[in-house]
């Protein structure tokens, strides 16, 4: 069986949602990535509160990913809720903010482990079109000290906005691999066929 027909068949879907404070780009990152446009007015057409999907290949396999975004209200209102109700998220920071942004990791990343201290996360620094104000260098050891991958995004551009989703896709087959060998279960759907053919 070819890995087209294996994703096919196996229906695999994953829901993720984009988290950060307001302005940072997280509707513009899922208006980039699921419809390739731009919109400088984005924040008043924002998709937020509803999940938007879209398909990708991963290994060659076709992916269904269902992508939440939110207004930063939400967040304090249902964190517990939309952490413990998906796969995986990206953490967005604006690398043209000028505010401190270990900080803003740190609060972030703490009320999301909290939660789950095993969902994985990829942070994003986003705006990279525009001047860089965050010490980029410090930054990214900081978060690599944390075990997480950390990638500078642009949504006007485009730059790396698709391999920041299927990074998180395949940062959350890895994690799934890793909870399938804890529980020595047999999975019976594609996953499964997946992990054999990769080896994960
Ligand atoms: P959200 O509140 O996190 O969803 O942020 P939005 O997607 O609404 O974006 C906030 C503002 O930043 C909007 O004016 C966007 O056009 C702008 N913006 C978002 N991403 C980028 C980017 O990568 N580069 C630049 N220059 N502006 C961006
Ligand atoms: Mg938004």
């Amino acid at each position: 069986m070819d890995l087209q027909n294996i994703g096919k068949q196996s229906g695999l879907r994953f829901k993720i949602l984009l988290a950060g404070e307001d302005g940072v780009g997280k509707t513009s990152l899922i208006l980039r990535f699921t419809h390739n446009i731009f919109d400088i007015t984005a924040k008043t057409k924002t998709i937020e509160g509803d999940y938007i999907t879209t398909n990708l290949n991963l290994f060659g396999a076709p992916v269904r990913l269902d992508i939440q975004d939110l207004k930063e209200e939400s967040w304090s209102e249902a964190m517990s809720y939309f952490v413990k109700d998906n796969d995986g998220i990206l953490l967005v920071f604006d690398t043209n903010s000028a505010k401190p942004v270990k900080t803003y990791l740190d609060t972030w990343l703490k009320s999301i482990r909290d939660i789950n201290a095993e969902i994985p996360i990829v942070v994003l620094g986003n705006k990279s079109d525009l001047p860089v104000k965050a010490n980029i260098k410090k930054i990214s050891q900081y978060i690599s000290s944390s075990g997480l991958h950390f990638i500078q995004t642009s949504a006007k551009t485009s730059e790396n906005v698709s391999y920041a989703f299927k990074l998180l896709v395949s940062e959350i087959v890895k994690s799934k691999a890793a909870q399938k060998k804890r529980t020595e279960t047999r999975r019976t759907d594609g996953l499964d066929v997946i992990f054999n053919r990769y080896k994960l």
